[in-house]
């Protein structure tokens, strides 16, 4: 079942999808060598709850915190842990909250120090793939169609494009339908419809496309050790143009001013 929204409905679920820019924002602001991701949980954590909202994924499928981090190999689902970040890794943060019975979802990778061109360019490609999914995210195109697109610019770069994990609808609940896989063939799948308010999320691989579960049975790391970077945005089906509910604003800003 497809669940298209409301105005009303859009506008409350666009204060949960912000909400979750600006946690990762506060967070954001601590990312160094030597900080852990368990302490960045906690920092999410307060802050959404400070904001009259819920972790979106604490208690998800048992899923035990606030944040997924997800490092360097890592593609999605790690758990926060007490290894500190080191100069030259990547994390990936996802973050979701629950507000006024709407989900919010979104991610972003961060530098942590210095790190490698070769790694910057995977996470341009990456957010650029996110851009170029949501110029398709439209009233008539398919589902397919934003598949297509980040999958022919992660594949035109070298990399490899992740396909056991997929985007999603985004309401009341976390996961609906429809799936929104990052690989896919234009004009194939569901039509898109206004009011669709849909997670995209492309997992890019600097190498192989394939996967593996880590022995914590959370996190998904790359089957051959190499990066993986994955960014998040939650948006509205629209005619022409899509609304994106989420924002790298306010995360952009800080580490801009880092
Ligand atoms: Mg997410
Ligand atoms: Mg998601």
């Amino acid at each position: 079942m497809i669940f298209y929204k409301t105005k009303e409905e859009i506008e409350i679920q666009r204060e949960s999808c912000l909400l979750v820019g600006k946690a990762l924002a506060e967070v954001a602001k601590l990312i160094k060598p030597g900080v852990t991701t368990l302490e960045l949980d906690i920092i999410a954590e307060e802050f959404i709850r400070d904001n009259g909202a819920e972790p979106g994924f604490k208690g998800y499928g048992d899923f035990p915190n606030t944040l997924c981090a997800s490092l360097n190999e890592g593609v999605v689902h790690g758990v926060p842990s007490n290894k500190p970040l080191e100069n030259g890794d990547i994390i990936s943060l996802d973050c979701g909250v629950l507000k006024n019975g709407f989900y919010g979802d979104s991610a972003y990778t961060f530098e942590v120090g210095e790190v490698s061109e070769e790694i910057k360019k995977l996470l341009d490609i990456t957010k650029e793939s996110l851009t170029f999914a949501i110029e398709n995210a439209i009233v008539g195109k398919r589902i397919g169609d934003i598949g297509y697109a980040v999958q022919h610019h992660a594949e035109k770069n070298g990399y490899g494009v992740v396909r056991e994990l997929v985007g999603h609808g985004l309401g009341r609940s976390l996961h609906e339908s429809p799936e929104v896989p990052n690989y896919g063939r234009r004009g194939k799948g569901l039509m898109l419809k206004e009011g669709l308010v849909l997670a995209i999320e492309p997992m890019i691989n600097m190498g192989t496309k394939d996967v593996i579960q880590s022995d914590d049975g959370w996190t998904i790391n790359t089957k051959d050790g190499l990066p993986s970077a994955h960014f998040e945005h939650d948006i509205v089906v629209m005619k022409g143009k899509a609304d994106v509910l989420s924002t790298f604003k306010y995360i952009e800003e800080v580490l801009k001013n880092k």
